[in-house]
């Protein structure tokens, strides 16, 4: 069996950055430490950092004191008002690529376009961009969530950082026939890409393609997705005990790739488990 991993599986700088801000800190601080929301979409991470005293609340009603850090996806502006008015300590890691997106959209809003955010309106990155724009502003995942928008006079978009580059494209086109001025910030991270297009270029040639990452992961899901158009036998894990030796009969070559908060030892577990269940033979490409 050959085994193709993708070089860019493991976790991305942004996370890699808010888990050793997360660690540091609960080296040196008193009190109890929490991410507001889980600071990776990877259970099993999260887990491990409960061993450290970090603990995910979704709330910031429920904190009655110590250290808040905000995750890698950021926040909503009115988030640090509402954790700075409960006196919480607030430890900002939110990723450099996040906060570069959260200025474009304020800018944008400030010079009167009406701002589009291109992503999932559920995302707690999409959520805290939408915070950072006025009144005219809305987020949109498709040309067909856009439909019903009127006319307006200047658009600007800006998108969700895990964004596949098609969606981009498919919203900023239907945008051009809706305004004389469309302007564009492809604020898709470099990790983001780099994933897609090594994840995408192996699933084209494998018989079989196991993305792996947390099921609550948009960015994983999304890598599954652009495989699965490419690939249609392929499947999301989240752990390497999911895999079962009836998906490798008739395979000869294997792929696997992760999401940006995936850490490699799952990555490597992954390509074990393959091992076990058929040859020693694996490659990275
Ligand atoms: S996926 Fe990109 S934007 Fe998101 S945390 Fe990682 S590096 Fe930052």
């Amino acid at each position: 069996m050959e085994i193709l991993v993708a070089r860019s599986a493991g976790f991305c700088f942004g996370v890699k950055r808010a888990i050793n801000i997360a660690t540091e800190c609960a080296q040196g601080a008193e009190g109890e430490i929490y991410t507001y929301g889980p600071i990776i979409h990877n259970p099993q991470v999260v887990k491990e950092l409960e061993a450290s005293r970090i603990y995910t609340r979704g709330k910031l009603e429920e904190l009655e004191g110590g250290t808040v850090i905000i995750r890698s996806h950021g926040a909503k502006m009115e988030d640090f008002t509402l954790a700075g008015d409960r006196g919480l300590k607030i430890v900002d890691a939110t990723c450099p690529f996040v906060k570069k997106a959260q200025k474009i959209v304020s800018l944008l809003s400030k010079e009167g376009y009406f701002v589009i955010v291109a992503g999932e309106k559920n995302h707690p990155e999409v959520k805290g961009l939408l915070s950072y724009g006025g009144s005219e502003i809305m987020v949109a995942a498709s040309a067909e969530e856009l439909k019903d928008m009127p006319h307006k006079k200047r658009i600007g978009i800006v998108a969700q950082t895990t964004l596949s580059v098609e969606k981009l494209r498919e919203v900023t086109s239907f945008c051009l026939t809706r305004a004389s001025e469309v302007k564009v910030f492809n604020t898709i991270c470099d990790a983001t890409k780099i994933r897609q297009q090594e994840s995408t270029e192996i699933a084209r040639r494998v018989e079989l393609m196991l993305v792996v990452g947390g099921r609550n992961s948009a960015n994983t899901n999304r890598l599954a997705d652009l495989c699965r158009a490419i690939r249609t036998n392929t499947r999301h894990i989240e752990v390497a005990a999911e895999i079962s030796a009836e998906w490798f009969e008739g395979v000869k070559r294997v792929g696997v790739a992760g999401g940006a908060s995936t850490p490699r030892w799952l990555i490597e577990e992954v390509v074990k488990k393959i091992n076990a269940l058929t040859t020693k033979d694996s490659k990275s490409r």
